[in-house]
């Protein structure tokens, strides 16, 4: 049986572009004892995945030239040879970029779809949903009445974020790059106050127009400018959540910006930057009040599909043109 699977051709300088990727067909020997063969339905594509691309040191190993791209995938076990798992099981793991997968079973779950949607596995009820809710609770520690700013906020992680932030009796003011996705944010998602940053002429003003009493909670999906801005605005006591930089995965030089650990000391902020995986232990604690404010209507959830697998790569891209409203996917058709 042969598979089509895309593997890093090479590594970007900058933004990363189409040749970075390079599709290959591959022949896929007999199942072995234990192994199952997977059909993915639907792959994500995330910003972290940007820092895989280089041959640095971080959290996660680098992805290698001419080996697969990994990433979220839920997808139909079609063959199994492992007792764990049978025939028609949806499943979700970090897997190869490929329209047919061999795998071993180790490191990937069933999921339950009479619950929820497959996608929302890899969205709301994986990865982006477990972020927010833990980045927020655990580190900001919302309380009714707080102000809290989010940047990126139109985005995967940003909408659950938002609205875990209302439930939690906050106001909400979002930061996004297009008017669509700040009328979105205040009609679909209850967001207080929105504010576009590419139309903004002074960001750091509309912040605090948008925030009297001062910020007590930023989530930082973006960092750059936009974090410097909002960091103008933070009150005393508040907390800062690092929990993305987007703004700067593409840089090729390192940037300066305001030296705002003055703000820190003054103000006593605290700043702590975490990866979702350092709750792991708690995940399914998250996943269930996350699934339980779905069922009870009170998480919305939107989702940007791209249809087909060949357009993994454009919709990898698409993240960093802004061009995702919610969770950004790719069906595999
Ligand atoms: P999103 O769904 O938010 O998609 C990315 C969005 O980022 C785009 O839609 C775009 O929105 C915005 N963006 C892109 N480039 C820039 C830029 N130069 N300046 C400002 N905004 C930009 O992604 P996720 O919700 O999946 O992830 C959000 C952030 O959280 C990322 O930084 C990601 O790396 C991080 N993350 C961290 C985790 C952790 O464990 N700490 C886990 C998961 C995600 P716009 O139109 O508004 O510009």
């Amino acid at each position: 049986m042969k598979a089509t699977q895309i593997v890093l051709a090479s590594r970007p300088v900058g933004i990363p572009a189409f040749e970075n990727f390079k599709f290959e067909v591959i022949e896929l020997p007999e199942l072995k004892e234990g192994e199952v063969l997977i059909q993915p339905t639907f792959i994500s594509v995330d910003p972290y995945m940007r820092g895989r691309m280089n041959d640095a040191k971080s959290y996660t190993p680098p992805y290698q030239v001419n080996e697969p791209i990994l990433g979220g995938i839920v997808g139909l076990i079609i063959e199994s040879r492992n007792s764990r798992f049978k025939s028609g099981d949806m499943v979700q793991g970090t897997l190869p970029w490929a329209t047919r997968i061999i795998h071993d079973g180790k490191g990937i779950q069933k999921i339950d779809t009479s619950l929820a949607p497959a996608s929302y596995y890899l969205g709301i009820l994986g990865m982006p949903g477990l972020t927010a809710y833990f980045g927020l609770l655990e580190i900001g520690q919302p309380k009714p009445g707080e102000t809290i700013v989010i940047s990126g906020a139109a985005g995967a992680v940003g909408t659950v974020v938002g609205q875990i932030a209302k439930i939690k009796g906050c106001h909400v003011v979002g930061i996004a790059g297009t008017d669509d996705k700040v009328k979105l944010l205040k009609e679909q998602f209850g967001f207080d106050e929105a504010i576009n940053y590419k139309s903004s002429k002074n960001l750091r003003k509309d912040i605090k127009a948008a925030c009297p009493t001062d910020v007590d909670i930023y989530f930082d999906n973006v960092g750059g400018e936009i974090s410097d801005a909002v960091f103008a605005n933070l009150n005393f006591k508040s907390r800062v959540i690092v929990c993305g930089q987007i703004s700067l995965y593409n840089e090729t030089r390192m940037q300066l910006g305001p030296r705002f650990l003055p703000i820190v000391l003054t103000r006593s902020v605290l700043v702590k930057g975490f990866i979702v995986r350092d709750y792991a232990d708690h995940f399914p604690e998250g996943i269930k009040q996350l699934s339980t404010w779905v069922r009870d209507g009170k998480l919305t959830y939107k989702e940007t599909i791209v249809k087909g697998f060949d357009r993994l790569p454009e919709a990898f891209l698409g993240l960093f043109a802004g061009q995702n409203q919610g969770k950004m996917l790719v069906q595999v058709e």
